[in-house]
């Protein structure tokens, strides 16, 4: 579903991403860990081509976003095929980046009305739908600024899936929610998994990542340093570097059990 490979990134001379390669097959959850300026936001912002990059392919289900090779050289690819590969992938952001002025279930319409052509009348059916699903019917109506961290959240999640992506890419999801809220936030995103969805996470809930993950990648420096099972990267991780990590990490983490 997802074929990174060789991918380079620098922020100036901020070397952020030094050769990534990663493979995500279809209805595998990949849980991204690693300490905070490891590269982790600007890889998954790479996938969907939020970051530009200067060496590298990145392939959604075999197509090239971005930048695709033309002559053994890497060029930008033109803007419209750029927008309909973007469609295939839903981001969630840490900050929620809801639209404040419009309502929740507008938030939620705009853009398959405007990208995938659905009408308001679909669109409006499929967003009571997609909030049905996120246990927040109630609010179709409703302001952002009238709901909780969670409630947001889920919001968010709501308005990525109403364009059907193929793949969703969360970046530290709960990070910004108050305790109380991040599991019904986690709830949601179990039951994307249960359901097959594709889905690369960058999170710091060691309890999610052990429950949900199929595989877990461990990133420092702009590199991978380990990757594998929850239970192979929890148990036995063998970078030292993940276990420095892993330590802190799960120190701060009272639902890792
Ligand atoms: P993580 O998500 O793992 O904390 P990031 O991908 O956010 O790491 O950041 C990796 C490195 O890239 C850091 O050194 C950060 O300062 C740098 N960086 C991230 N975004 C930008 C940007 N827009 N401009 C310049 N440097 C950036
Ligand atoms: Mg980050």
């Amino acid at each position: 579903m997802i074929r990174i490979t060789g991918l380079h990134k620098s922020f100036g001379n901020n070397h952020v991403l030094q050769g990534i390669d990663l493979t995500v097959h279809q209805g595998e959850v990949v849980v991204i860990l690693g300490p905070s300026g490891s590269g982790k936001s600007t890889l998954l912002r790479c996938i969907n081509y939020l970051e530009t990059f200067e060496q590298g392919e990145i392939r959604i289900e075999g197509r090239p976003i971005g930048r695709t090779m033309v002559g053994g050289r890497s060029v930008e690819m033109p803007q419209k095929e750029l927008n309909q590969i973007r469609q295939e992938v839903g981001m969630v952001f840490q900050s929620f980046n809801l639209f404040p002025h419009k309502t929740v279930i507008d938030n939620i319409t705009m853009a398959p009305v405007t990208l995938r052509g659905l009408t308001h009348d679909e669109a409006n059916r499929q967003a009571l739908e997609l909030l049905r699903k996120v246990g927040l019917e109630e609010k179709a109506y409703a302001r952002p600024a009238s709901l909780s961290g969670g409630q947001k959240q889920r919001v968010a999640i709501a308005r990525a899936l109403a364009m059907k992506p193929k793949v969703m890419l969360f970046d530290e999801p709960t990070s910004a929610l108050d305790p109380e809220t991040v599991g019904e936030v986690l709830q949601v995103m179990r039951t994307l998994a249960r359901e097959g969805m594709t889905m690369v996470v960058v999170t710091h809930e060691m309890g999610f990542a052990r429950d949900v993950a199929d595989r877990v990648v461990v990133m420092d420096k702009g590199s991978i340093i380990e990757e594998g099972t929850p239970d192979k990267i929890f148990r036995e991780p063998s970078h030292p570097r993940t276990q420095m990590f892993l330590h802190q990490v799960l120190k701060q983490d009272q639902d890792f059990r």
